[in-house]
């Protein structure tokens, strides 16, 4: 077994002996809310936002972007689930900014292996064969992170399946303070 297999199952053994109350928690988020946010390994939103098992909605994805498939997950959060309050949050110094859909189709091209980055940009040092298959994905990369906020939650809230009275508020996080930073609509 490796090494992060048997760290995250020795963590899950201690957290699994003190679970507690947690085994009655209600499906339907307790707080009625979801949040939107980047996969980010900086960013945990039970702590930025304060939340505990069975509180809310946390859909994730590279950049916290409104994708289709992001949107599938609001739509369930509040059809089936209940949830009538959103947040879109991205945040600071976000890997999104670093590429374009052509740097990450190139690279892809390429090879698969994993890309390095320096002050001229990212670089693809693997070996291949690589794969066209990149050209039919749009990445959804970011330039601006108030701009990026602004539009998903414009997006979101155009959407036909979203009901016009789920409030939507969008925000980035800032990575060096911790803090969220309204981005006004
Ligand atoms: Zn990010």
């Amino acid at each position: 077994m490796s090494t992060i297999v048997e760290e995250v199952l020795a963590a899950n053994e201690a957290y699994a002996s003190d679970f507690g109350d947690k085994a009655n928690l209600p499906m339907p988020p307790g707080r009625g809310f979801a949040i939107l946010t980047c996969m980010d390994a900086r960013l945990d939103p039970a702590q930025y936002a304060g939340l505990a098992e069975g509180d809310a909605h946390v859909i994730r994805n590279a950049g916290g972007r409104a994708s289709d498939d992001a949107i599938r997950s609001l739509v369930i959060s509040h059809k089936l689930l209940g949830t009538n309050e959103w947040f879109v949050i991205h945040h600071t110094d976000c890997g999104m900014e670093t590429f374009t859909d052509k740097i990450m189709r190139d690279l892809l091209a390429n090879s698969l292996d994993t890309a390095t980055v320096d002050e001229n940009g990212w670089h693809d040092t693997g070996t291949g064969p690589g794969s066209h298959e990149g050209d039919y994905i749009d990445w959804l990369t970011i330039r601006d992170q108030a701009e990026s906020v602004k539009s998903d939650v414009n997006r979101i809230k155009k959407h036909p399946l979203v009901p016009d009275e789920i409030p939507v508020h969008g925000y980035v996080y800032d990575c060096k303070t911790g803090r969220l930073i309204e981005v006004p609509s």
